[in-house]
């Protein structure tokens, strides 16, 4: 076996790997740029080598650079993770060439694979289905129009030599495939270096299942069952489970057997993705492969007990496979949200900045349930502009789906994250969906589930009811601790008043609160609640015994009251006596200013265009200029008719978040 292995990534996949390494005892090499000397992937390593600035085309990227850590820590194998180098041919033959093993497949399956135009034509040879469409490069957005036009609308314009949901746009009509083509492409150029475009059938209705395999150099392979990745926004997955609700054990078994055909066909060793679109009648097409470990493999893991890792280090080493299909089973559900520093009340963008708090879930193991957090990151950590916004991955597992569900949302629950925007409101809100609990998703869930985009949710009257109840035996534990603070009584319990007003969401609940030394019983007009808790004014998190179930609110103090975050809601509860409550309602209310005039920049980013000028008359949809943040761009469209009175940014202009760039008469 191996002694000392690099891991050419960062990020929570980087200390995933170094995990499995330690616990085969294999040294680690970290590798690190100028953003990451704090990471925590450098902290877990053995040794750790600085490879240059930020940007990851001056570091991470740089075969060159990383081929010198190679050499100077004397490893004998890298894993490159998934980005990055991971499916760069060149680096596979680079590695090659100083007789240092590449812990993936072999450069000719990484090419092969690698461009979604080639790996189809194999697939398609290989006897798996693919997606119809047009199988050659286009060239301009004319002929994009003229094959849009020949496969039929909706059509899928994509690069081919995309990934991670990149230089993909779907088309419903000529202007949509002109556009399409034209942002695919620009957005494929500054990603990938690589502008290519083909155009395919869009699949309508389609769920995401991929195929899990692993194959050694002696010819044998294997397929670990499928991953569901249908909760998708931007085409990047969110949210992925395994096994798929939607697999019979027969489609199961000819994905599993095609995909092995595929494997075998480039002569695949390692762990690889097969990903397939299944439309609902459980057609299924092949869309690519993925010639690395993907990100969300931990749920494969946790249902089939197999560390894929482990064994791409084993197959790196010219191990043969010690498992045979037979032995790979499905032991119950596996869940995994990925949270991503990202706002989902606005559209999903990207934010940045210091995570002040980061408090995750706690990890357990056991026969009724798991939770796993792969991360790389800690409190006090710097999420840049550099690299993917991804800050963990939360896995739950439990015997069934619906258990696994409810696992997922406490542990969302108690997961806190703040001084960044983040999508846990959102994983949460997914969680208590309907359809989403039924199993009946599509990759359209998000946009058809929230076509206004995620505004929170709307709690029940009745979970509303037991969060005043929470919340008004908290209030009066802190108006405790307040007056004694300030020491203005001795005797103070007697005196802190026991009837309440709690107001939440627009509802006003009157309450009377009976303290004793085990808890406080909650009395509302007509009904009772039992509240116990540990919590105690100044902690974030509130776990709570409410008539005997568990819950956790997280909270902050606010005068009069405090701000709840609680499944995917986030909302003021104010607590006061009858007489301010009567006051309160009398107040008018605060009106917010009027920003539907302005265009506001909805992240921090740059400016790549801007598509009209002053006295320039735009209508609903039309496109009003391109920005690019984190390498995606986001054409921002006009939300009514209207006249053009100022534009205030130009084209190269880096903006903040909520600068104005136009404003409209
Ligand atoms: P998965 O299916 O595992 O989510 P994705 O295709 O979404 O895989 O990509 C996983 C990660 O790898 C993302 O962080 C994405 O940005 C990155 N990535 C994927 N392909 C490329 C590529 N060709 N070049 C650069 N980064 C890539
Ligand atoms: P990437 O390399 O970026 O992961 P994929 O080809 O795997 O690109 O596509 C990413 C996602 O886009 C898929 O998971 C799916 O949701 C959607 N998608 C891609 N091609 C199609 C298609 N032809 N029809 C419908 N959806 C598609
Ligand atoms: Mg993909």
């Amino acid at each position: 076996m191996f002694n000392k292995i690099l891991i050419a990534n960062r990020g929570e996949i980087a200390c995933r790997i170094i995990k499995s390494a330690q616990s085969m005892g294999i040294k680690t090499v970290a590798i690190y740029s100028d953003a990451d000397v704090q990471a925590l992937h450098v902290k877990m390593a053995d040794e750790a080598v600085h490879i240059g600035p930020s940007p990851a085309n001056q570091s991470y990227i740089v075969i060159e650079k990383v081929m010198d850590a190679v050499r100077k820590t004397g490893s004998q194998a890298v894993h490159p993770g998934y980005g990055f180098l991971s499916e760069n041919r060149l680096f596979a033959e680079a590695l090659e060439a100083e007789g240092v093993a590449f812990i993936g497949p072999s450069a000719f399956a990484i090419e092969s694979m690698g461009d979604k135009i080639t790996s189809k034509k194999i697939a398609q040879e290989a006897g798996v289905t693919t997606v119809p469409g047009y199988m050659g490069l286009i060239t301009d957005a004319t002929e994009a129009v003229k094959i849009s036009n020949e496969i039929g609308y909706p059509v899928m314009i994509k690069a081919s030599a995309g990934g991670g949901g990149k230089g993909m746009r779907i088309a419903w009509n000529d202007d949509g495939a002109r556009e399409g083509f034209q942002s695919s492409k620009n957005e494929a150029a500054s990603s990938f270096g690589d502008d290519r475009i083909f155009i395919e059938k869009f699949i309508t209705q389609p769920r995401h299942i991929e195929i899990q395999v692993l194959a050694d150099s002696h010819g044998n392979c294997i397929y670990l069952n499928e991953r569901e990745c249908s909760i998708q926004r931007r085409n990047q997955k969110v949210i992925e489970e395994a096994p798929s609700p939607f697999l019979t054990p027969g489609i199961r078994k000819m994905m599993g057997e095609q995909s092995c055909a595929l494997a075998s066909a480039v002569g695949y060793k390692s762990a690889g993705t097969v990903e397939f679109i299944v439309d609902g009648d459980h057609n299924f097409f092949f869309l690519e492969m993925n010639t690395r470990l993907q990100v969300e493999h931990p749920v494969t893991e946790l249902i089939t007990g197999v560390d894929l890792v482990e064994q791409m280090i084993r197959v790196a080493n010219g191990e043969a496979l010690s498992l045979q299909q037979g032995d790979i089973k499905i032991n119950g559900w596996a869940i995994e949200s990925r949270l991503y520093a990202e706002d989902p009340y606005r559209g999903f963008l990207p934010s940045i900045g210091r995570l002040t708090k980061y408090r995750p879930a706690q990890e357990v193991s056991n026969d009724f349930g798991a939770v796993r957090n792969d991360t790389g990151v800690y409190e006090g950590d710097e999420i840049s502009i550099f690299y993917d916004p991804m800050i963990a991955k939360l896995c739950t597992w439990a015997p069934t789906r619906e258990t696994a569900i409810a696992k997922m949302r406490d542990a969302l629950d108690s997961f806190e994250v703040e001084g960044i925007g983040h999508n846990i409101p959102f994983l949460s809100a997914v969680m208590d969906h309907p359809k989403f609990c039924a199993g009946k998703i599509t990759t359209a869930f998000i946009e058809e589930e929230y076509p206004e985009g995620f505004e929170g949710v709307e709690l029940s009257e009745d979970i509303l009811r037991q969060i005043a109840a929470c919340t008004a035996a908290m209030y009066r534990v802190s108006e405790i601790r307040r007056t004694r603070v300030s020491g203005r009584m001795d005797n103070h319990e007697r005196r802190v008043r026991d009837d309440w007003v709690v107001s939440l969401q627009g509802y006003h609940f009157p309450v009377k609160i009976a303290a004793d030394p085990n808890g406080s019983t909650i009395h509302f007009d007509g009904t009772t609640h039992r509240v116990s808790s540990e919590w105690t004014p100044g902690k974030s998190l509130a776990l709570i015994n409410l008539d005997g179930e568990d819950i956790a609110l997280k909270v902050e103090k606010r005068p009069s009251g405090f701000r709840i975050r609680f499944r995917g809601a986030d909302f003021r509860v104010t607590v006061c006596s009858p007489r301010q409550a009567e006051l309160t309602r009398l107040m008018p209310e605060k009106v917010a200013p009027d920003t539907s005039k302005l265009l506001l920049c909805p992240m921090p980013g740059l400016i790549v265009n801007v598509a009209v000028r002053v006295g320039d008359k735009v209508h609903e949809g039309q496109a009003l200029c391109t920005v690019e943040a984190m390498k995606m761009e986001n054409i921002l469209r006009a939300e009514k008719s209207s006249v053009v009175t100022r534009v205030n940014a130009l084209a190269g202009e880096s903006l903040a978040v909520d600068d104005i760039i136009m404003e409209f008469e």
